[in-house]
């Protein structure tokens, strides 16, 4: 049985993204570190996100595919999710970012203090999702992202819509001397140390390439302050993983959605 305070720090960016886009990004109270070579959901983790979510996801092996995931490498490169692909997911693909327009095709990263970024195109009808760490970011990952959004949709930063979920902050990410060189304007030093300020620094870099700022949330948690995440600073190479999901919905489970509300 899960603790109803732990419920409550499940994140959902409903209230800022319009109601066919489907974002979650979990908390502790189910791991969703997965195996490295086939990182394919378990029954167990797929029943939590379908209670989570209010819909089932589709199952591993199933024919119109399973929730699409990478392997994370702290890189910057993206994959673009499309039908093709849902059949090689079986041998998933080195990357940090998925981009994909299906509707109904689920895509996940997961996480334990860096940083899930969730983009939406609204014109196009696409969504991103992306991993985020401190080689990702200094790699300029969401800056690759823009690009090949625009690439392949044609998309516009100034119509995109993106979410920073829950990561370690400024509060806690102490962080060695040369990364005053490496974020001068995000690195900030106190107590006789440096602390970078991980979400400036993505969101400085999505501000220079054109996205608006009223176009922008940040989930603002701590994953290091919080003890209802998992956070790699505070638990070490024993902390779990957070799943962060995105999702267009299909027209179907829309209507099913509407008749809740
Ligand atoms: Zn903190």
């Amino acid at each position: 049985m899960v603790p109803a305070n732990l419920l409550m720090t499940i994140q959902s960016f409903r209230d800022f993204f319009p109601p066919q886009v489907v974002t979650l990004t979990s908390d502790r109270s189910m791991d969703f570190q997965l195996p490295e070579e086939s990182p394919v959901l378990s029954p167990a983790q797929r029943e939590f996100l379908a209670r989570q979510l209010g819909f089932k996801l589709p199952a591993a092996g199933s024919p119109r595919g399973e929730v699409f995931t990478i392997r994370q490498v702290h890189g910057n490169r993206i994959v673009v999710a499309g039908t093709e692909s849902f059949r090689i997911s079986n041998a998933p693909e080195e990357a940090d970012g998925i981009l994909t327009d299906v509707p109904g095709l689920p895509i996940a990263v997961r996480t334990a203090d860096c940083l899930p970024v969730f983009i939406y195109d609204p014109r196009h009808e696409g969504i991103g999702l992306i991993h985020a760490g401190w080689r990702g970011t200094r790699q300029q990952i969401l800056g690759e992202t823009l690009a090949l959004m625009r690439r392949h949709w044609n998309s516009r930063p100034a119509d995109l819509r993106i979410a920073f979920g829950p990561a370690i902050r400024v509060c806690c990410y102490q962080v060695g001397q040369q990364f005053r060189e490496y974020f001068p304007e995000e690195t900030v030093q106190r107590d006789n140390g440096y602390f970078l300020d991980l979400p400036a620094v993505n969101k400085n870099q999505i501000l220079r390439l054109g996205v608006e700022a009223r176009h922008v949330f940040d989930s603002a948690v701590c994953t290091c302050c919080e003890p209802a995440y998992f956070s790699h600073r505070r638990e070490g190479e024993a902390a779990g993983r957070m799943i962060s999901l995105m999702m267009l919905k299909k027209e179907e489970i829309l209507k099913c959605i509407s008749l809740f509300l």
